[in-house]
Formats: C-alpha cells, structure tokens, sequence
C-alpha cells in the first residue's frame, strides 16, 4: 500500500449525481403526515415552504438525482473534499486498524453545511423566491446558508437559538457579513416566539422552537421559503456528495470500510458518508458496520422512541416516523450545538430500525478528550459535534489493538472547532462536565408525543 497519507481527486471526478437511498430501501419509509389531517402529505402541502424542484427531490425515489452544472461550479470551490489517512493517529493509538477519515472543514463555512446549503439556495432562486427563513443551531447551519444566500441575491432570515446566539456572537458576525439578518430565538418576531417567552421569559431557545419561528415567518409571504439544514431527505441526498467521493479515494488506496462513523444531530452528514456504502450493501455488495454517534446528554436514537412526531416544538410541521425525544424535548446547553435536535432523520431512523447501523452515545467530556488527542496526532481541531465520532473511532481502534484486529475504520470529519474555541477553553479550564443522561427530562417529553394511529 502507497505511503500517501492524503487522498486528492482531480476536479472533474466530482460526482455529476447525488446518491438516493430510497431506491434501494428493503422497505418504504413510512408516510409523512399532514399536521391537521393526518393523511400523507402530497406535494402541494409543502408547496408553502420549499421550492417545486426541492420538493421533487423529497419525494424522490430515483437511485441518481443529477447536480446541476450551476451547482457542481460552486462546489469546485473546495470539492472534492480530501480523504486522509490518519497515520500519526494510528501510531498513537498503536492500532493495527486503519483510520481514514473524509475532511469537510476545507468548505468556507468550516463544516459539511454547504454541500446542501448551496443548490436548496439554487434551487430556491431559479423558482423566483426573494428571501429563506431558517434556523440555527450553534450557527453552522445560519453561516452556510447565509453564505449560499449572497452567492445567489437572497435575503436569509436566521432564526438562532437564544444560548448559542449570546454563547457565539462570531457566528453571528459571521452571517451578518454575508448580508444575512441574525435574530435571538424565542423572539418577539413571530407569534410562537412571543408565546415561548410569555410562558418562560428566560428560555434558552431550542432548535424546535427556532424551526417553530422560521416556518411561521415563511407561510406568511408568497416570496418567502424557508430551508432546513438536516434531517429532511433532500438534505441527506445533497450531503451523498462526501460518501460517494470518498468511495473514489479509498480505491485510489486500494482500501473499503469495514467500519464508517459519523455523528448524528439531524443526521445529515452521517447520511452524507454512510449512504453510498450502505446503498452497496442494500443492493446485495459488500457490507459495512455503519455506527451513528450522540450525546448522552441528548440520546435520538439510543433512548428516543421510533414513532410519529413534530419536528419543530411548534407542532407546525408535518409528523415524521423517526427517532424522537418528544419535540417539547430541551436538552442541557452542552457544547455541541449541532446535536441538540429532538428528533432525526426518517431515512436514518428507518434503517436503524431495520438493524442496518448501530448507535452510540457519549458524555461531552470524553467526547472532548477524543478530539484532543486526534487534534494533536492530526492538526485538525474537531466541531465539538465531531468529537463524538472520534470517540467511537477511537475506542474502536483501541478494541483492534487488544482484539490484534485489522480493519479499515472510515470517519466524517464534518466540520473544523476553530469558531467553538470557546467550548475548548472552558474545557481545557476544567469548566465543563459531564451532564449524564438526562432520562426524567426523556421520559417527560416522550409522554407528550401526538398519539398516531398507523
Ligand atoms: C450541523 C452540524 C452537525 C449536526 O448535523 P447533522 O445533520 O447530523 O450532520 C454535526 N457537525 C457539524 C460540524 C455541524 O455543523
């Protein structure tokens, strides 16, 4: 095997289509439901919040979904991603495993986000929309779309949990640079928002409450849509990007997973680096362990129930069949902000109730001892979010040591820590804890899910 450590595929070995698990499903997902009706959705019920072409791509049951030409232009900016094999990491663990991992901090946000950030933007202006609604997090999601807004002249309205926009005024600079308007959530902006704040003042803001705000400001005007950085099918079709270039440069190493770990929030880039694998496997090739890494702190898919649920606290959207802690779930405002969502991803849902991957869940403290210790064998300081899956890989090279196991171990690396120096300050001060799971606080939301006969 060659000594190269880093894995560069020419420009045009960009992939010209998106990868769609839904081809390849053992079993369809469960139908999405109409809030008031409870009947399945059809197209024209989404029609108030996402652009036709968007819409399309949701419901889509094609195995390949073409990227654009406009889109595939931007994307070259920092695509295709590089690949890396963490051979100082290897050597520090003294693995016989292989540890590859797909790098996404090289996009100009620092994270994974623009891989679906740039064509819902595209998308959203070749159909005449002026302005996006939406939410964010600990601000990856504001900052990518924010960037994809000024790239193609649309006013982006980012609704940011409260704790994370008084936690991170960067990120909000960030967004406000690209042109992007940045507003606390709950805020007094929207009817939900007031209501959140008449009940509780001093609410810290979750991302159901935010996504509660940014959809009732885009049903309100004809030139407003709003967009959704995760979960939603489309999102993880986009983020296919990263596992299907990855696929090309583990041949160029002459190398294909045993192992692919990813973090989960909403579930987009773990989608985005296991799918093509797994589409192999569905479609009777070679298997992968797939494992999908959490917080203790805020358990989806380790402690969640698979049932119908809102997505957002408002219960304004659509009920989903997914992994849920009960949309009125508010987890403890621990460092990884991209992981605090109540709910996840049908598609991921789906398969891990089929047995197709395995979940993990981590405290916050053992998560950043990981990621330090890859920092320092790598030189690449990871997302908090990140951090999670380096735990699971690094516990599982660990077990190769002990076990004399030689496998190849793929991780997405979704995202660089340099704007969460803050969350590696107070770690490195001895200010954070451990938050345990916060099991009364599951089991009190999960009581209050919609009951759904199905
Ligand atoms: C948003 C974000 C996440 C969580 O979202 P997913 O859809 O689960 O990928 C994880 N890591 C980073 C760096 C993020 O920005």
């Amino acid at each position: 095997m060659s000594d190269n450590v880093k894995y560069v595929l020419e420009e045009n070995r960009l992939p010209r289509a998106w990868y769609n698990i839904n081809a390849d499903l053992p079993a369809p997902l469960a139908p999405v439901l109409h809030p008031g009706t409870r009947e399945p959705v059809e197209a024209a019920d989404l029609e108030p919040l996402f652009p036709r072409a968007i819409i399309d791509q949701e419901l889509s049951q094609e195995r390949e979904v073409e990227i654009p030409d406009p889109v595939r232009d931007v994307y070259r900016q920092w695509r295709p991603a590089p690949l890396y094999r963490a051979r100082r990491l290897e050597k520090a663990l003294d693995t016989p495993a292989r540890i590859y991992y797909k790098y996404e901090g090289v996009s100009p946000t620092g994270s994974h986000k623009p891989n679906t950030a740039i064509p819902q933007a595209f998308y959203n202006q070749a159909e005449g929309v002026k302005r996006i609604t939406t939410e964010t997090g600990a601000g990856q999601w504001g900052s990518s779309l924010a960037l994809a807004g000024s790239m193609y002249g649309l006013d982006i309205e980012v609704y940011m949990v409260g704790v994370s926009y008084r936690q991170k005024p960067y990120r909000r600079a960030f967004m406000e640079s690209f042109g992007a308007r940045c507003i606390a959530s709950p805020s007094e902006q929207t009817a939900f928002g007031r209501s959140v704040l008449a009940e509780d003042p001093e609410s810290t803001g979750s991302l159901g409450i935010a996504i509660g705000e940014a959809v009732e400001m885009a049903t309100q005007r004809d030139d407003t849509k709003y967009a959704l950085g995760s979960v939603l099918n489309h999102v993880l079709l986009h983020q296919t990007v990263t596992g299907l270039e990855a696929m090309e440069q583990l041949a160029m190493a002459d190398d294909y997973p045993d192992t692919v770990v990813a973090c989960t929030g909403g579930g987009s880039n773990f989608a985005g680096i296991v799918f093509p694998f797994l589409g192999e496997q569905l479609r009777g090739g070679r298997a992968v362990e797939a494992i999908a890494v959490e917080p203790l702190a805020c358990p989806t898919l380790t402690q969640g129930r698979f049932a119908y649920d809102y997505g957002d606290s408002a219960q304004l959207t659509p009920l989903t069949k997914m992994h849920t802690l009960g949309s009125g779930f508010v987890p403890p405002g621990f460092h990884a902000g991209g992981l605090r969502y109540h709910g996840m991803a049908a598609q991921i849902s789906h398969l891990k109730d089929l047995g197709y991957l395995d979940a993990r869940a981590y405290d916050q403290l053992d998560c950043f001892a990981a990621g330090l210790r890859f920092a320092r064998a790598e030189g690449v300081i990871p997302a908090p979010e990140a951090n999670h899956a380096v735990k699971a890989v690094i516990e599982e090279a660990e077990r190769c040591r002990e076990a004399g196991e030689s496998k190849a171990i793929l991780f997405n690396l979704c995202g660089h820590g340099n704007f969460d120096m803050q969350a590696y300050t107070d770690y490195l001060a001895g200010k954070l804890t451990n938050l345990g799971g916060s099991q009364a606080e599951v089991a009190m939301a999960l009581s209050g899910l919609p009951s759904v006969e199905r």
